[in-house]
């Protein structure tokens, strides 16, 4: 019997990602020259729907990810006009705040891997 290991949402969603920060586009260049990043739950974008796909998760680099977690983000769901995207607004390292505009994931619990594979091939970044 062949055991194949199963693949953690989180892992799949950075590959999904390109293992780049959905906001900045950065990664930190990892000792074995792989980059890292990290997926977020992004919970007030769980209602979100594109094409009936709710998404509630971001891929984005360490300093993104804590500036969601422990900063004060600013949310803004636009669900106005296909393709749906959100607007995020997070404090930068030099303490200014920037907005981005994201398509969060889909949580791939609910819909599948490749569910959501063919959902980010119709919607490129
Ligand atoms: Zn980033």
């Amino acid at each position: 019997m062949v055991k194949v290991r199963q693949r953690s949402e989180p892992d799949l969603l950075k590959e999904l990602g390109g293992y780049k920060c959905q906001l900045c586009g950065g990664a930190i260049q990892r000792t074995d020259d792989h980059p890292y990043v990290e997926a977020a739950h992004i919970q007030p974008f769980a209602g979100l729907t594109e094409d009936g796909v709710p998404g509630n998760y971001l891929v984005v680099c360490a300093h993104h990810h804590k500036a969601i977690d422990v900063g004060s983000p600013v949310f803004t769901l636009d669900p106005s006009t296909p393709p749906t995207f959100a607007m995020i607004e997070v404090q930068e390292m030099d303490g200014s705040w920037k907005p981005y505009k994201v398509i969060p994931y889909p949580r791939q619990a609910t819909y599948g891997f490749w569910e959501a594979v063919r959902w980010r091939i119709a919607h490129p970044r």
